[in-house]
């Protein structure tokens, strides 16, 4: 399993980059997206208001929304306390059984869903075994050269 498997993948600055234009380019009708370092800084306890505008314009759009995250059920109770979407915690991602889960509780096809996270070994490569689109987000607080470097890479073998 390649996770690096471009077919599906896409890579973003922020999931502020991930606008309703760009949703309906890709046919998606439901967003799975990972939490920590994607949404708001690891273990970071509530959303910021970013977050909920974010989530207010894809709500409008009718496009359910389910967090999933790795992280334990205490970090995800205090963030999606007041929010309206779905949400699984424990989640043992690059595992699958979870994104399963999700897809059921949206009523959503494979080729309809897109995973958005951070992390290339636990949120792509998830979404890559499950056969759903990715799009890798640069992790919120990390300088890191290494999303460049990957960005590049995926632009690259796109453009190809
Ligand atoms: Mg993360």
């Amino acid at each position: 399993m390649k996770v690096t498997n471009t077919k599906f993948l896409r890579a973003f600055n922020s999931y502020k980059d991930i606008t309703p234009e760009i949703i309906k380019q890709f046919h998606i009708n439901g967003i799975l997206i990972d939490l920590d370092d994607t949404l708001v800084p690891h273990n970071y306890p509530v959303p910021d208001e970013s977050v909920k505008l974010w989530l207010e314009i894809i709500n409008k759009e009718g496009i359910p929304v389910c967090i999933i995250s790795n992280n334990q059920k205490k970090r995800m109770m205090s963030f999606i306390k007041d929010l309206n979407v779905g949400y699984f915690y424990n989640s043992f991602k690059p595992r699958t059984h979870v994104i399963d889960l999700a897809l059921g509780v949206m009523n959503i096809r494979r080729d309809e869903a897109v995973l958005i996270g951070d992390q290339l070994f636990t949120d792509i490569l998830a979404a890559n075994k499950s056969g759903i689109k990715a799009f890798l987000v640069k992790p919120i607080g990390n300088k890191s050269t290494l999303f460049i470097k990957l960005k590049r890479f995926i632009e690259r073998k796109i453009l190809k």
